[in-house]
């Protein structure tokens, strides 16, 4: 069992933010108002995520940390409306790194813990803890030579971890998020009112004042967002947030079609920012197509397409541009 674990673990988890992308949706799906993510060493000493959601009790902790346990699978596959629901993400990284949950559910007198330690469990036992969870995971990947060598500087995986938070941060408005630790200056994204305020915080005001708002629609497939002037560029496309469904995607097509509708208005070797959102029945998408690698499988991926390039087009020729 712990070999497979392992196996399903390189499936899941790739470099530090992959965990990180897990255990914030994990918090996310706990009704969490505030996530607070630490990390040392770029995410290879120390990841730790706190979240004030639901909890887990007693008896599920140590479920949570087994292969394909997940509370998350009543509805069907059609009626998933939380992030994940695979239960794949603890036992893998409790199989290639010392991680400990600590949690309190909402209601219960007391607090546990459990511990894994490379596929080796300790616990349930009593903590101290008020409310909500803390997971920590440390030495990812220092047992794991083959993968520890892909790792890039600390400094890099870092960023990622950022990366990944803001896209989260992105899709999760009303959630406060802090990312903290030893490697880093400590970055808040408060609660936002509203979208154009979580997109101000993390794009910046300038990237708000310099933006088209985009909506349309065909055939039932919708999108919305903000798409940045071809005058306010980048030389990389970091800066591009697309969501399906409201999940944090970086697919191939809809990145293509997202420069395909600036063909026109930028020089090719500049990188458009925009943070925009597809909505669509879930029927006619598939956004867990692999677990660690965002990618999506539309039905009909030319309709999104032409609905993307064209939305853009013509809010730029709207524009004059
Ligand atoms: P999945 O999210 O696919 O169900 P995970 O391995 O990520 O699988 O998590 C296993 C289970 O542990 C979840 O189904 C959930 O019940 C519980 N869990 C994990 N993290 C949290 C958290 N931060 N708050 C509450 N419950 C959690
Ligand atoms: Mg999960």
């Amino acid at each position: 069992e712990h070999l497979i674990d392992q196996i399903a673990a390189g499936e899941v988890v790739e470099r530090p933010a992959s965990v990180v992308k897990e255990l914030v949706e994990n918090a996310i799906d706990a009704g969490a108002t505030r996530i607070e993510i630490a990390t040392a060493g770029g995410g290879k000493t120390l990841l730790r995520v706190t979240d004030d959601g639901c909890g887990i009790d007693e008896s599920e902790l140590a479920l949570a940390v087994r292969r394909h346990c997940t509370s998350k699978l009543s509805g069907g596959l059609e009626e998933i409306a939380t992030l994940g629901f695979r239960g794949e993400a603890l036992p893998s990284i409790g199989s290639i790194a010392r991680l400990s949950i600590r949690s309190r559910a909402a209601g219960a007198g007391a607090a546990y813990e459990i511990a894994v330690d490379h596929g080796h469990c300790d616990g349930p036992r009593p903590t101290a803890l008020s409310r909500g969870t803390v997971v920590e995971v440390r030495d990812l990947f220092q047992k794991v030579p083959a993968r520890l060598k892909f790792l890039k500087s600390d400094r890099a995986e870092s960023t990622a971890i950022t990366d990944v938070v803001k896209r989260l941060a992105l899709a999760e408005p009303e959630i406060r998020f802090e990312i903290s630790g030893q490697d880093r200056t400590t970055t808040v994204f408060p609660a936002a009112r509203d979208m154009g305020e979580r997109i101000a915080q993390i794009l910046g005001e300038e990237f708000s004042q310099n933006a088209a708002e985009i909506t349309a629609e065909r055939e039932d497939v919708r999108l919305s967002g903000l798409a940045g002037l071809p005058t306010f560029s980048r030389g990389n496309s970091l800066q591009q947030f697309l969501f399906v469904n409201g999940r944090p995607v970086r697919d191939k097509m809809l990145v293509s079609a997202l420069r395909g509708g600036y063909a026109d208005v930028m020089a090719k070797d500049r990188h458009p920012v925009a943070v925009l959102f597809l909505t669509l029945d879930p029927a006619f998408v598939d956004v867990n197509v692999h677990p660690a690698k965002a990618d999506v499988r539309f039905r009909d991926p030319g309709l999104v397409r032409g609905l993307i390039v064209g939305a853009l087009r013509q809010t730029f020729a709207e524009a004059g541009l």
